[in-house]
């Protein structure tokens, strides 16, 4: 599974389903701030399906 963190704007993957933090440690993004790549791709389909792991993905606004 692919995961996004909406603090850091940043791809990990982790086997949790619900990851309970951002894995990066100079994040402190916590399971809140945690979303699936599904919904990144939802929000902006052209992302790739498999995103690049540590990459920064920006979500546009609105
Ligand atoms: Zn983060």
């Amino acid at each position: 599974m692919y995961f996004w963190c909406t603090l850091c704007q940043r791809t990990f993957t982790s086997v949790e389903l619900n990851p309970s933090q951002c894995h990066f440690s100079d994040c402190e993004g916590s399971v809140y701030d945690i979303r699936d790549w599904e919904w990144v791709l939802e929000k902006d389909p052209s992302f790739p399906e498999i995103p690049k792991v540590g990459e920064k993905y920006s979500l546009r606004k609105g």
